[in-house]
């Protein structure tokens, strides 16, 4: 196996036999990326019956979910912000032409790894440095076997740019090879068309490719393909095609480079790329724009600037992981399958973000595959945020101004039902307007406005950046204001928010949901803990809020007012009314715990029972863990664990986090593990729609929050932790940013050590 580091089990998920069942889920969990540009880890050459240019409408199969068409193979190339318009879904990510391409023949046989014979088969991503790399032995027809090796990384280095390198030797007998590469630009996203225009052509060893998406974005590829022993030519179907014959121990290697530019591509963003802004007059193809940046004269002067030895690209980008790493690292003593699963998160976490890019978050399935279209939901906010507030914060600022950048999209939404301020959506696009097809969710999961706001005011309490601070008080302000016009005052002086949707998807239609209450007047009692110490700190920034102490009252009278009910001074209620819902003998309904509870239930049975998708008035004490005392909490958790059917990737790591609280660490650890094979279960193959990133977030928190018991700054403006480590594991480490510094955390079953790091 020729990683570039020597092998490490606990850094590398190894695929070692090739099945039709598995090979879409590892095309999600083999997903490589550099935050502005992600691949799946789809073959080189695709999948006989894998026909990546079917076209057909995505409709749903039920109120959220769609049936996917391809169940073998579906290539994914994604560059954030480049979407196009689908008449069902609104905005969605578009896939992009596939660069990787590369299409071999031995003695006229095509490689296929469902029909061809192949054995010595392995495939590694190795997630130090985000290389992946495959071998096998191809045995071509009787006489003749040809080892292959492909090795492939997108540049953290050079952000745009998708490095190859194939090598073949022939193990017995005489071998003509024949090579195919170039761009294959009839890529359908899930079967629908967003190419308004596509143009491409070959010049010498470039393939070119020019295209415009349905929203009116252009994006420019180019692929170079060069050997030493051959040399690759337009064979006249707009490919590049070369041939060699080697004999029995030859070998011959190729080398390919591909880079991307865009439209959407923000100044500077690519300023690590050597020739990003080499200034050329002409564009190949039609010039779509004036813009020299976005011409393939400035592509290819990148592929020059690049080409260079594999080496040498490998460690300038090797050099980027390994910082990315050094900040974000946890090591778990005595637990490998942990271990492994954890670095599998922060790896597809880090690849997933752009600490460069604030235009873009990090949509649901991480740039891993096209389910839920590419938006944008509170899963940044609650479950991806922490991970990078206190290990990369520059990272978490980003997808916190992605949402004060996405503010006017949020006031469009607010208007459109007829209330004040800003109304965040479900489902955000780039600009924050309203994505989500459903009405369901659309019009009723309003919580999101308060999770955007605490995921705002998480960050700045870990950072107490002042500039921050009031570029983020008009989101504050104008969620508020939505929350003013969007509650109810009654003249018998109550304040209620009725016909929500909180966090558990199967109540749809509910009246003071017990998370969104609470968020929406913790939120509130922010804004006037903001506006004031920007009154008193800031008078310019103070005034250009426009707030009136009406106003103000208002917020604050509504923060007070909201209920959140009880049972019995208690256990506190999801929502009004809950208690009376029906109960369902699960046992019985549910016979295939393989599969999610929501297919065994119709829609409006789950509306009007005890059933949650998910955690919902679980969330409030996994938020603010001062927030209840052990006996409620164990009440609470012991009422509603028992109706939780965990249908969503975002529930069972927060019931994780919960028993470490109140020191039922088994229990912590079962549903850890759960968590764990989400994405990681080959049995399960949940990745092949993408990764599950909300969980990834979720995993770190489960150590950091839960089995290291950190309580996170916005709780007491410290962080501190208390450790429930599982019994198998010897010590846990790992670094913290908070306020400027750097820490190291050790912790041993009796110890906890916090050192200050330079
Ligand atoms: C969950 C939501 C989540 C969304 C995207 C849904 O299944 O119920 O809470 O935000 O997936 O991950």
């Amino acid at each position: 196996m020729k990683l570039m580091k020597p092998f490490d089990p606990l850094y590398c998920i190894c695929e070692s036999n090739f099945s039709l069942k598995t090979s879409k889920h590892y095309e999600g969990v083999f997903t490589q990326g550099s935050g502005y540009l992600h691949i799946r880890g789809s073959f080189e050459e695709g999948l006989e019956g894998a026909n990546q240019n079917e076209e057909y409408m995505r409709l749903p199969a039920n109120v959220t979910i769609e049936k996917p068409r391809h169940p073998i193979s579906k290539w994914g190339t994604y560059v954030p912000g480049i979407t196009g318009i689908h008449p069902l879904l609104k905005e969605e990510i578009v896939n992009l032409p596939y660069v990787l391409f590369f299409k071999l023949f031995a003695n006229g046989n095509p490689l296929d790894m469902s029909s061809s014979r192949i054995s010595n088969y392995q495939r590694v991503l190795d997630m130090r440095d985000g290389l992946l790399y495959r071998e096998f032995d191809w045995e071509v027809d009787d006489n003749t076997t040809v080892k292959c090796e492909f090795t492939r990384f997108v540049s953290l280095a050079r952000k745009n740019l998708v490095v190859q390198r194939m090598n073949f030797r022939v193990l017995k007998g005489k071998c003509k090879l024949k090579f195919i590469s170039g761009i294959y630009e009839k890529v359908k996203t899930n079967g629908y068309n967003h190419f308004t225009s596509v143009k491409k052509r070959i010049i010498g060893r470039d393939c070119l490719v020019e295209l415009v998406t349905d929203n009116d974005d252009i994006v420019l590829m180019a692929s170079r393909t060069f050997s030493d022993m051959a040399e690759f030519k337009d064979n006249s179907s707009k490919e590049q095609a070369t041939s060699v014959i080697l004999n029995e121990n030859e070998s011959v290697s190729v080398n390919k480079l591909s880079a991307v530019v865009t439209s959407k591509d923000e100044k500077g963003s690519l300023n690590e790329c050597a020739s990003a802004n080499h200034l050329v007059e002409n564009a190949y193809l039609n010039p779509l724009s004036e813009n020299a940046y976005l011409s393939f004269d400035n592509l290819r002067q990148q592929l020059d600037d690049a080409e260079r030895k594999f080496e040498q690209l490998y460690s300038e980008h090797e050099s980027y992981w390994d910082a990315r790493w050094e900040r974000s690292k946890v090591e778990i003593e005595g637990d490998d399958r942990a271990q492994l699963a954890v670095n599998f998160s922060i790896y597809h976490l880090l690849r997933a973000a752009n600490p460069e890019n604030s235009k873009v978050a990090v949509c649901a399935k991480g740039f891993a595959g096209e389910a839920y279209f590419g938006h944008f939901f509170w899963d940044t906010e609650i479950y991806l945020m922490p991970f990078f507030i206190y290990t990369n914060p520059d990272t978490a600022k980003a997808l916190a101004e992605f949402r004060i950048n996405t503010l006017d999209g949020a006031m469009r939404n607010a208007e459109k039902y007829g209330y004040n301020g800003a109304k965040y959506p479900w489902e955000s696009s780039l600009t924050g307007d309203e994505q989500c097809p459903n009405w369901q969710y659309a019009d009723h999961e309003v919580h999101i406005n308060a999770d955007v706001v605490f995921g705002l005011w998480h960050y700045y309490s870990a950072t107490e950046d002042e500039d921050f601070l009031i570029k983020a008080a008009p989101v504050f302000v104008e969620t508020a204001r939505y929350w003013i016009s969007r509650v109810e005052f009654r003249s018998d002086g109550s304040v209620n928010l009725n016909g929500v949707m909180g966090p558990d998807e199967y109540t749809c239609f509910s009246n003071n949901n017990a998370y969104t209450n609470m968020m929406v007047s913790w939120a509130l009692k922010k804004t006037v803990e903001i506006v004031r110490h920007i009154k008193e700190t800031n008078k310019n920034a103070y005034s250009l809020l426009k707030i009136t102490d009406e106003e103000i009252e208002r917020f604050r009278e509504a923060a007070q007012k909201l209920p959140v009910l009880t049972l019995d001074n208690k256990v506190i209620l999801q929502c009004e009314g809950f208690d009376r819902f029906e109960e369902l003998d699960f046992e019985k309904i549910w016979t295939d715990r393989k599969k999610p509870f929501g297919q065994f239930a119709s829609q409006e049975r789950l509306y009007r029972s005890k059933a949650l998708k998910q955690a919902d008035v679980l969330m409030l004490p996994f938020l603010f863990p001062n927030y209840l005392n052990q006996e409620e909490l164990a009440a609470n958790y012991d009422y509603y664990f028992k109706y939780t059917t965990h249908d969503s990737s975002l529930s069972s790591i927060v019931h994780s986090i919960l028993c470490c609280r109140m020191g039922r660490i088994k229990d912590a650890y079962d549903l850890f593990i759960k968590s764990l094979d989400i994405d990681l279960d080959e049995n399960k193959a949940g990745a092949a729609e993408g990764v599950h990133i909300a969980n990834c977030g979720g995993i770190w928190q489960a150590i950091v929050f839960g089995f290291a018991g950190m309580l996170p700054s916005y709780e007491s403006g410290q962080v501190s932790f208390n450790p429930r480590l599982p019994e198998s594991w010897k010590s846990l480490k790992f670094n913290i940013m908070f306020r400027g510094e750097n820490y190291r955390v050790q912790i041993v079953p009796d110890k906890v050590t916090v050192e200050r790091r330079s």
